[in-house]
């Protein structure tokens, strides 16, 4: 099976006849929604200056509106939900009336490579401005709340001082680039993609070239054989392969998302070499700006120009108006099984060690950051990586200090040794601090694993649990065994209580597809274990030899 190469699952919603879609190339200068009346007004960019020199001296209060619920995004910066807002009210209540007057922060992290001095910057900034809170994303991110605006600027100095940044951490621009937590490490790894995001993180990230994209633009590198950054999910993805005759390089997949209209990235059919994947990526990026659809926010993603176009069409734009010159064929990686967590204990390529452990759904503290500093430094390594499956790995340890680190580590909470459950579960930020959540995410996750680690302690497989506080999927609810999007559902006795419409059997690698929503499927919070449990046993009782 070759890799990538899937249609679309739905048919995306079709333009009006007659009418652009706001395709800059094709001459739609003019904004057609506030979103791009707000981005031509300003650059996002912009607003740093306006938070240094003026919000954070004033405070809250002062902040213009477009800046806030807009440009604070290039920055970073989204406003939190107030505390105590039912998840019911959500979609009916004005922005104003849901935002609290603290921020959740982004801190990029490309490639998810940290060092033992960036994480203590960012333990110090938890700690002393953010309540000790402090969440591994899926993309790699780390993020902190309830950040007032007077402390922004003491923050990004903190933060840069070590090389640490939150540009464009969101907003409609190039997010950060996700990458094998393994890179440049791992044994059996085909190609080290660092070069090319430094590459593309120097020309790129904060310039104004790409501050106005239609939407944002998610990239993922990978030289793992494991695939372990999700690729067919990211508006871009350069995966590892061997060319026969030139050798390691990158095949490029673009156009997959999720979210309204999923779809799974399509390849490109070209191979890249390491020292160009900075100039495809220039290319790819360069069509999405210019003829990405600026009309619609749910059709303004690169998929839908991807499956308008095809991917033919697409190859051929890049080459002759934007690279000027023709691509290498090149051949399908081969998909693996199971795409790689890299948790565990495994060796490195120069003979030492990593060790990859599982946090709880990505949550952790200031305070523990801090103590995995101390525990990395005095197991005499220096550099920890986070994973797009909300864990995190410590590098470059000796052979002889792996199983003190791993009882150090479990006295932390990170477990090397998870239980297939806490392994394979993930949840998005949910109704705590997100204002488009309608339903809790961690907390009930944390719970959930607790009751199925007592239930079914001895699972044998792993069974991919992702819970969503809303339909926007940041926890990839689609491409789960089990994807739980949050939504208000009826009990028993036909009241409207916090649950999840159900999507059963998604997957990445050789079974990348999307679940299916069962329409019957639809569980209360209150009984999700149960539910859960009884997916897992029918399964257990039922599966035939080797089906997942
Ligand atoms: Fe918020 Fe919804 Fe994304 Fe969860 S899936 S973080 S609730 S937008």
């Amino acid at each position: 099976m070759t890799a990538g190469v899937t249609s679309p699952a739905r048919k995306p919603a079709r333009p009006r006849k007659g009418k652009g879609e706001g395709q800059w190339a094709l001459g739609y200068r003019e904004p057609l929604n506030k979103n791009e009346e707000n981005k031509k007004n300003d650059d996002g960019l912009n607003v740093r200056a306006r938070i240094e020199n003026v919000y954070a001296h004033r405070g809250f209060d002062s902040i213009d509106p477009a800046d806030l619920r807009g440009r604070f995004r290039w920055w970073g910066l989204y406003t939190q939900r107030k505390p105590g807002i039912d998840g019911g009210k959500t979609a009916t209540l004005e922005p104003e009336e849901l935002d609290d007057k603290y921020f959740m922060l982004r801190v990029r992290v490309e490639g998810g490579q940290l060092s033992t001095e960036q994480l203590r910057a960012i333990a110090e900034v938890s700690t002393t401005y953010a309540r000790d809170t402090a969440d591994i994303t899926d993309r790699q991110n780390i993020q902190l709340h309830w950040i007032r605006v007077e402390d922004v600027p003491a923050i990004w100095q903190k933060l840069e001082a070590v090389g640490l940044y939150t540009t464009e951490a969101c907003g409609d621009v190039p997010r950060v680039i996700i990458s094998s937590p393994v890179a440049g490490i791992a044994a059996d790894e085909i190609i080290d993609p660092t070069p090319a995001i430094d590459d593309i993180v120097e020309k790129y990230i904060g310039s104004s070239e790409f501050s106005n994209l239609p939407r944002k633009f998610k990239t993922a590198m990978t030289g793992h054989p494991s695939h372990d950054v999700v690729p067919e999910v990211n508006d871009i993805a350069f995966v590892g392969v061997v060319h026969p005759e030139h050798g390691p390089g990158f095949d490029v997949w673009v156009g997959g998302g999720l979210s309204t209209n999923p779809m799974l990235a399509q390849r490109l059919g070209a191979w890249v070499p390491l020292d160009e994947v900075h100039e495809a990526w220039w290319g790819i990026c360069s069509i999405f700006r210019d003829y990405g659809y600026r009309r619609l926010r749910t059709r303004a993603r690169i998929k839908f120009l991807v499956a308008d176009w095809g991917i033919e069409k697409f190859r051929e734009v890049l080459e002759t108006k934007y690279l000027k010159r023709k691509l290498i064929d090149g051949p399908a990686p081969e998909v693996p099984a199971v795409q790689g967590d890299h948790v565990g204990v495994h060796k490195q390529k120069d003979g030492k060690y990593f060790v990859g452990v599982a946090p709880v759904v990505g949550r952790v503290s200031g305070e523990k950051l801090a103590k995995l500093a101390d525990v990395v430094a005095a197991h005499g390594s220096d550099r920890i990586r986070t994973t797009a499956q909300q864990k995190l790995i410590v590098l470059d340890v000796e052979e002889s200090k792996v199983e003190s680190l791993v009882t150090a580590l479990a006295e932390l909470g990170f477990q090397a040794r998870p239980s297939a459950w806490r392994r394979n579960t993930m949840a998005c930020t949910g109704i705590e601090f997100c204002k488009l959540a309608i339903v809790e995410t961690k907390a009930r996750a944390a719970q959930l694993i607790d009751e199925l680690e007592e239930r079914i302690p001895d699972l044998d497989v792993p069974i991919t649990v992702n819970v969503n506080g809303c339909p926007n999927s940041c926890a990839r609810i689609q491409v789960a065994d089990i994807g739980l999007k949050g939504q208000l559902v009826m009990d028993a006795d036909g009241n409207q209580v916090p649950g999840y419409q159900v999507h059963l059997g998604g997957g990445l690698g050789l079974d990348a597809g999307f679940g299916r929503k069962l329409r019957g499927h639809k569980v209360t919070a209150d009984d999700l274990t149960d539910y859960v449990e009884r997916v897992t046993q029918n399964y257990l009782k039922e599966r035939n030899e080797g089906e997942r």
